[in-house]
């Protein structure tokens, strides 16, 4: 923890610098990888280049080292530069045209079982005989690789477009997968949408015919803002019954319409313990807000259980799991007529 801490305080200070030869544009800007590695407390960090930079390297190396020894806790800071001599071969978009549908999984908190809800419904879908998919744009806690048991590998790239991954028959491309994990943090809103753009049109997804898209929690508005210009793109919210997260549930809600993104209806998960109270917070938001609530989602620990062995938990037939979700899953396929 205090590693991480610390990760991410060295690494805030690398993103947000700016060399004065390139201001206001700063060293996250750049082509370039962050490699870093603390033994005891010593920190090595290599900047390795893709492109030739025109910048006073040794002026910019004992910058960045005197701003991240004012961190305190590293015993010594020792940077290197390296010029890296093929660059990755730029992307190409797509040329055919895709006519799924794009189904937004947005939750306002984590932890609320987004992802989660996300890969079975995916799979729910394919076991009723839909072509289904699933990009995780979730840069800070990609998690859908690990649930669907896909290893952390970045995608085959044929003809500048990525091949997803496929498993129990739902295809997979992710933020995860495509995005070095120490760049993920120094990340900022152009390199992401880039990102973003790669995952939906330079990934071959075929006849995939619903597209779900796992969004970080929070509101999103970048990605949101990307993602509306999608001829089908719509929204599900994830939310636990709590009172207290629909006050948060309803600024997604008020985002969504702002941004003119259709909802399809509110999950609630983790609604009841079997045998256990029932609250009717969400129904009745739901109704206020003129949302369809589309099913209640039993909290369960072989849920946890089957998501941390990589087995989703809609596979174990006799989990009550698996009939609610083919539930939520049937209501979407009517709602193309919903
Ligand atoms: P999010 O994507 O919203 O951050 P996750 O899908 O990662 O949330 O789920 C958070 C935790 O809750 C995980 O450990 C997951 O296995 C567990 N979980 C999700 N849904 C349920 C459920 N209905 N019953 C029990 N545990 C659940």
């Amino acid at each position: 923890m205090l590693n991480f801490n610390l990760k991410k305080k060295y690494l805030s200070v690398l993103s947000n610098y700016s060399p004065k030869e390139i201001a206001p544009k700063k060293l996250s800007d750049l082509n370039l990888k962050i490699i870093d590695q603390i033994i005891k407390k010593d920190l090595s960090i290599t900047i390795e280049l893709y492109q030739e930079y025109d910048l006073d390297w040794n002026r910019t190396i004992a910058e960045l080292t005197s701003g991240i020894e004012t961190i305190g806790k590293l015993k010594k800071v020792n940077i290197i530069v390296t010029h890296h001599k093929s660059q990755p071969k730029p992307l190409k978009q797509n040329k055919k045209q895709f006519n799924h549908k794009l189904i937004l999984v947005c939750s306002a908190k984590g932890g609320v079982g987004k992802s989660t809800i996300c890969v079975n419904l995916a799979l729910a879908l394919n076991m009723l005989g839909k072509k289904t998919a699933i990009i995780d744009s979730d840069i800070y806690g990609p998690s859908t690789h690990h649930l669907l048991g896909i290893s952390k590998a970045e995608p085959k790239v044929k003809d500048g477009i990525m091949m997803p991954y496929e498993k129990h028959g739902v295809k997979l491309n992710s933020m995860g997968l495509i995005v070095p994990e120490d760049k993920a943090l120094m990340w900022r809103a152009p390199m992401l949408t880039k990102s973003l753009n790669n995952l939906l049109y330079s990934t071959d997804w075929g006849d995939t015919e619903y597209l779900f898209v796992d969004l970080p929690p929070g509101t999103g508005d970048v990605y949101l803002t990307l993602l509306k210009n999608h001829p089908n793109a719509e929204a599900i919210l994830i939310s636990t019954p709590q009172k207290i997260s629909l006050i948060d549930v309803s600024r997604s809600i008020d985002l969504l319409k702002k941004l003119d993104i259709g909802i399809l209806g509110i999950i609630e998960n983790m609604a009841y313990k079997e045998n256990g109270p029932m609250s009717e917070h969400v129904t009745n938001f739901a109704k206020e807000r003129n949302i369809k609530h589309l099913g209640k989602i039993l909290y369960d620990d072989n849920i946890a259980y089957y998501s941390d062995i990589s087995e989703p938990a809609i596979l174990q037939k006799k989990l009550n799991f698996s009939n609610e979700l083919k539930k939520i899953a049937k209501l979407l396929m009517h709602n193309d007529n919903v």
